[in-house]
């Protein structure tokens, strides 16, 4: 993104509106830090800049992945919608993406409001890699890692995003090691992170991960997602 500074009148809505912060007034002018500008479009689609002084430009190589990660309305080639992950989570009781005595896990780096480069997605795939999880072959994080999936791509480890989602699956043995290999990775990273459990309900109504974490120490909040027949194959 580029701001054409002699048009900028100062105004500060842009400022504002980006949700990372790359965006500092200097002298009455907004200077994008383009190093920290994750390529979301939002100043340029939601600062109603009166002199429209904020235009797009055209990414390149390895740039370019910055905004498929970044921009809600982007489609990522690979999985073919919009977003930063896959729909496995959202449409499980059809495509049966995780079965019984399976979970899947997503670690999201990045959100709210700080980014991440890409290389801290290394930081979780190098020991991920070594336990042996299943990751997710539809996820774009998936496709961007070396061919032994130990790291990210060379060439693009150094981009910034507003978020990259790691999708995997394990059998319950592994929940431990999982666990592990977090808590390990959350004393050295430079941002923030979610992580997501995604597991089936059992026919009486169990879902027997709640109970394993809890007694781990870690409290659950669930969250159901009911599928209406959209992930319909
Ligand atoms: S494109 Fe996004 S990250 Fe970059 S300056 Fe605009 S709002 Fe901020
Ligand atoms: S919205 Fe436009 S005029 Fe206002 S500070 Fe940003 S670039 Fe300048």
């Amino acid at each position: 993104m580029i701001i054409k500074e002699g048009l900028c009148i100062g105004c500060g809505n842009c400022v504002l509106i980006c949700p990372i912060n790359a965006i500092k007034m200097i002298e009455n002018k907004a200077i994008i830090n383009d190093s920290l500008c994750v390529e979301c479009n939002v100043c340029y689609r939601n600062a109603k800049c009166p002199v429209k002084a904020i235009r797009p430009k055209r990414l390149k190589w390895p740039r370019l992945v910055r905004n498929p990660f970044s921009d809600v309305v982007s489609t990522h080639k690979l999985t073919g919608v919009p977003g930063r992950g896959t729909e496995e989570m959202k449409t499980n009781d059809i495509t049966n993406r995780f079965g019984l005595g399976e979970i899947g896990i997503s670690i999201e780096l990045g959100r709210p409001g700080v980014g991440t480069c890409l290389k801290n997605v290394d930081l979780f795939v190098k020991p991920l890699t070594k336990i042996g999880v299943e990751y997710e072959e539809a996820s774009p994080i998936t496709a961007l890692l070396s061919e032994d999936r130990t790291k990210i791509k060379e060439d693009i480890k150094n981009e910034r995003v507003l978020s990259a989602i790691i999708e995997f699956k394990i059998p319950y043995e592994k929940i431990d090691s999982v666990i592990k290999i977090i808590s390990e990775v959350e004393k050295k990273i430079d941002t923030v992170f979610t992580v997501g459990v995604i597991s089936r309900v059992l026919s009486g109504k169990e879902i027997p991960i709640i109970d394993i974490l809890a007694k781990k120490g870690y409290q659950i909040n669930p969250n159901a997602k009911v599928n209406i027949g959209l992930g319909k194959v």
